[in-house]
């Protein structure tokens, strides 16, 4: 049979350090991505674009996460198109089942009347474990254990723009704990009691929340509503300590025991940003303005005539503007 392509890819004088950017200054950081042996296609293709317009510079590993295990399919079509680490984890089964102070019935009685009502993925119980998992477990997978910064990428995503410096560097030396590109409105169908929650938890933790921190993000009455903003976080570059460490994670208790990831169907972008905007204080957000990018039907494209030259989006037809978008607000904080 010869020489595999996988041994030939991974020759040391192939392979760019993995962890190394250009300075020699070591940043700990992978892509992570959660997806299904069936999303193959797409995966490929996000792959292809990330490694054109960034990652062939600066050989950041990728960690694989699935419900199921990956079929060697999976792997060889994914590990051909980059010459940086690429690694496969299986989710262990507690991170992607019912606990068990959840009453199954319960939950399965709301789905089905969400799903009547038409709400998007309201029938879903998958969806659910999805939105569960990213929003309490990705950081805790052994694989993901060896990393300080992650970026989170979904199949069938563009990248539109070259990079030419390394985020997670620049994360790490501006002391950022959350990045993003677009921010939108929550369906307030999805999320009933998540903001009466969050206020009891608030209570209950005052000493998580600083005097400076990104409330008004996410609330125009000063912490008695939510406004349905949220970073949405199919793009993340994030730091994992924040989301191991103590507020985060008895955030995320507290929501989960509240059982509304099943009973309602809660999505972890606006549980990512609310933490976010509880804990962090602006200057710990960043805004990834030079990273141009697409999800479904929505897109951020610089508008910037310097920054426009390294891309390929229009920025006539960017999301940021428009009327369900959060970027107007949070220019205004
Ligand atoms: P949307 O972006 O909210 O429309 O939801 P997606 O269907 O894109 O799911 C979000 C991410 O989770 C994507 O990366 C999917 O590949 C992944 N995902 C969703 N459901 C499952 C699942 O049941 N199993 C696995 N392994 N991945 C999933
Ligand atoms: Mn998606």
């Amino acid at each position: 049979k010869g020489v595999s392509h996988k041994s030939i890819i991974n020759h040391p004088n192939l392979t760019p350090p993995s962890t190394n950017n250009h300075n020699g200054t070591s940043v700990k950081a992978a892509f992570v991505i959660l997806t299904r042996n069936s999303e193959l296609d797409g995966v490929r293709q996000a792959i292809r674009q990330m490694e054109a317009r960034f990652n062939h510079k600066f050989g950041y590993p990728y960690v694989f996460l699935n419900d199921e295990p990956f079929t060697d399919e999976f792997k060889e079509s994914t590990s051909s198109l980059t010459n940086a680490e690429t690694k496969y984890g299986l989710i262990p089964k507690e991170h992607w089942s019912y606990p068990d102070w959840i009453d199954i019935e319960k939950a399965d009685k709301s789905r089905k009347a969400m799903e009547k009502e038409g709400i998007i993925y309201g029938g879903s119980v998958s969806y659910r474990h999805m939105c569960r998992f990213e929003s309490g477990f990705f950081y805790r997978h052994p694989l993901m254990e060896e990393y300080d910064y992650y970026w989170r990428v979904e199949p069938n995503v563009e990248f539109y723009c070259d990079l030419d410096y390394d985020p997670f560097l620049y994360m790490q030396q501006n002391n950022k704990k959350y990045g993003w590109t677009i921010s939108l409105l929550e369906y307030q169908k999805t999320i009933p009691t998540l903001w009466n929650t969050v206020r009891s938890f608030m209570k209950k933790y005052p000493q998580h929340i600083p005097r400076n921190n990104m409330l008004d993000f996410v609330s125009n009455t000063g912490g008695f509503s939510y406004n349905l903003c949220h970073f949405w976080s199919n793009f993340e570059i994030g730091d994992l300590r924040f989301l191991r460490g103590e507020a985060y994670s008895q955030f995320f208790d507290y929501l989960d025991q509240s059982g509304g990831f099943f009973y309602e169907r809660w999505g972890d972008a606006p549980v990512h940003s609310i933490a976010v905007s509880l804990f962090l204080n602006k200057d710990e957000i960043h805004f990834f303005d030079d990273i141009g990018y697409r999800h479904d039907d929505f897109m951020h494209c610089p508008s910037a005539r310097e920054l426009q030259k390294k891309c390929h989006c229009d920025a006539h037809a960017a999301f940021d503007l428009t009327e369900n978008s959060c970027f107007r607000r949070w220019v205004q904080l």
